[in-house]
């Protein structure tokens, strides 16, 4: 039986690829990876949005009040700098560049950073509830951290599909 992707070598038994296709087909963007490229478009997305929220809020309380607190302006470094790297990462992964591992951690560890600064900070400081977003937010940036880390630091795969 033919390869059935280039339908040129003989196909080993059980992916109907060749070896070539095989090969090929181990270097993309597939399978699990899919999770955390969905990952990236949605936290590309929400991060803007969010940036886009806060700093609305925050320019409309500053002309009522015409004062902003540390707090607040720490919100605003850290949301940019999120967004900033979030960007950086999925240029990339979907390049699918050598940098990725790194890129990705930095992703997980930066997502986990700002939801503790958004949730846990605020509740500590100034006693706030917490409502179902911030959980959404913090379970989200504790997953990237306690799963994602680990994969993308001991995957055989990730080595395999980044090497550009
Ligand atoms: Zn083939």
């Amino acid at each position: 039986m033919e390869c059935i992707k280039c339908r040129v070598y003989e196909a080993n038994k059980e992916s109907g690829l060749c070896d070539a296709c095989e090969q090929e087909e181990l270097c993309r963007i597939n399978g699990l990876l899919y999770l955390p490229a969905l990952g990236l478009i949605l936290g590309i997305i929400g991060g803007a949005i969010e940036l886009y929220s806060f700093t609305m809020i925050a320019f409309n309380y500053f002309n009522e009040t015409g004062f902003l607190s540390y707090y607040s302006m720490g919100a605003f470094a850290f949301l940019i700098c999120g967004f900033i790297v979030s960007l950086y990462a999925a240029w990339l992964f979907f390049r699918r560049k050598k940098g990725t591992r790194k890129a990705m951690i930095a992703y997980y560890a930066t997502g986990l950073i700002i939801a503790l600064y958004l949730t846990v900070l605020p509740a500590i400081l100034f006693d706030a509830q917490q409502d179902s977003d911030n959980i959404k937010l913090l379970a989200s940036g504790i997953f990237g951290v306690a799963i994602w880390i680990p994969y993308f630091i001991l995957s055989k795969r990730v080595n395999m599909v980044f090497c550009r």
